[in-house]
């Protein structure tokens, strides 16, 4: 016993390295404080992207003693923020551009900080009702019943899992059914979609890629064949997948016929928003949204279009009983907090988490901070700097994709002579050389373009007024040598 208690002192001793004095963790909060703020301060006029030079990335270097930390900050700026995309900056203008308001950060702290644990009503039921009113809110705005519920998931893809499985178990999609049972997309579909239905075995349903009209939406007059064709070939017409914002054009599929086929045909109505959904608290935009409010399932991301930082999707389900049906369980250890499951849903009912990051605090945070018109009015100015960009692109001669309806476009020159492939790389390359801003390029049949994604809250007209500038200057070059 005296060894033992003696062991323990030493142990103790030890093991108390992990719980600095307040004056220590002051010192440590403002130094990771002013590292943060430094590096906001420097995005105005820094790039958004900066190759990767082969520098040697090793994080291994972990020793018994520890480091201080301004060693630490030093390596991690000479290392994780030096290469690659600037997902922060105002000049990511490519793929689905990041940005990450500061006040998630604060969010984060604060939910890493008191770690409430955010599962389950019954271990906190503060944590887990804010959770549940942002999906409240979420699903008042998307226009959905108040039967409906849904879970704060770490991002879209995720979120469209959850969905899937919610979807295969309430129409029964098992055994010999999976092989008849059809799934309805373009092609423009978000590849998480494949992967979901894979990953919920259900790869080998039938998959009809439906054709899509000149602006990218699905086709609904040949998704109404194909459903009636399959349904009279004795297949199951299982689930359509709509985009409400396609990641490369940012189509939005005709919701509302969507919706009737749907009915019609007793499929489950997904909505695919990662990207577009948040468009919808715009009024101007609503209409363009008709429909969403009658899916069974949406996928929204507050990582995307609520600028947040990376690491929150949302999950709508019309009836929330079906996501409970799918994500159920029973544990023995549980039986105390299961007892509170009837009054308030928790996410690991919900989920297939259990304990999970405190999520919410960043959204809620971040909404009671600014509240909700700066968050409209920045949204409503990316879709309008997107329709500037693309009438400067008309104006200097390039060629554009469909009049944008949200905040993606495509565009492309087209020389006189040479590869027109070849050029636009070119065009990339010189955008990418410049660093200032980072674009990205996608194939449409066989063509490839470039592909303007404006979603960062931190872009104005500046920013795009300067990468107008760097393209047409490139192509001037170009064109020149030629
Ligand atoms: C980004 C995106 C996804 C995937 O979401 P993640 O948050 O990246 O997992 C799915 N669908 C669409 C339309 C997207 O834009």
């Amino acid at each position: 016993m005296q060894d033992l208690i003696k062991e323990l002192q030493e142990l103790e001793t030890l093991a108390k390295y992990l719980e600095p004095s307040t004056v220590q963790m002051k010192a440590w909060t403002d130094q990771v404080n002013s590292y943060g703020l430094n590096f906001l301060e420097g995005l105005e006029e820094g790039g958004a992207y900066k190759q990767y030079d082969g520098q040697k990335l090793d994080f291994i270097d972990f020793d018994e003693e520890g480091s201080s930390m301004e060693q630490i900050l030093n390596k991690i700026k000479e290392t994780v923020d030096k290469f690659g995309i600037n997902p922060a900056s105002g000049g990511h203008l490519g793929y689905i551009p990041g940005g990450g308001l500061y006040s998630s950060a604060l969010g984060d702290y604060l939910a890493a900080v008191s770690n409430r644990y955010a599962g389950i009503f019954y271990a906190n039921p503060g944590a887990v009702k804010m959770e549940n009113d942002l999906i409240r809110w979420t699903a008042e705005v998307m226009g959905y019943p108040s039967n409906a519920g849904g879970n704060l998931s770490s991002g879209g893809s995720i979120a469209n899992l959850i969905a899937v499985t919610t979807a295969r178990d309430r129409l029964g999609i098992e055994g010999s059914k999976v092989e008849k049972a059809v799934v309805y997309m373009t092609e423009q579909v978000h590849h998480c979609v494949h992967k979901a239905l894979r990953i919920a075995g259900l790869g080998k349903t039938v998959w009809r890629s439906i054709p899509m009209d000149a602006d990218f939406r699905m086709d609904v007059l040949a998704l109404e064949t194909a459903l009636e064709k399959d349904k009279a070939a004795g297949l199951i017409p299982f689930m359509i997948f709509a985009s409400a914002g396609t990641t490369d054009v940012g189509a939005v599929d005709p919701l509302d016929k969507i919706a009737d086929l749907s009915e019609q045909y007793g499929s489950w109505f997904h909505v695919d928003g990662a990207y577009g959904a948040a468009f919808n608290l715009v009024d101007s935009m609503r209409p363009l949204f008709k429909g969403i409010e009658r899916s069974d399932s949406l996928v929204i991301d507050p990582h995307k279009g609520l600028f947040l930082s990376y690491g929150l999707g949302i999950v709508l389900v019309r009836d929330v009983k079906a996501m409970a049906e799918s994500h159920y369980y029973n544990a023995n250890y549980m039986q105390d907090a299961k007892a509170d499951s009837a009054m308030h849903w928790s996410p690991a009912d919900l989920s297939p988490e259990l304990t999970k990051h405190y999520r919410g605090m960043r959204m809620w945070l971040s909404f009671k901070l600014f509240g909700l018109r700066a968050f409209r009015a920045s949204i409503e100015e990316k879709h309008l700097l997107t329709k500037y960009f693309w009438n400067r692109m008309k104006e200097e001669g390039f060629e554009l994709g469909p009049d944008p309806a949200l905040s993606v476009t495509v565009y492309r020159f087209v020389p006189p002579k040479g590869d027109t492939n070849v050029f636009n790389q070119n065009l990339m390359k010189a955008v990418l050389t410049d660093g200032f801003n980072f674009i990205s390029s996608t194939t449409i049949e066989r063509n490839i373009w470039l592909r303007l994604a404006v979603l960062s809250f931190r872009t104005h007209k500046d920013r795009i007024d300067h990468l107008i500038h760097t393209l047409v200057q490139a192509k001037d070059e170009l064109l020149s040598k030629q």
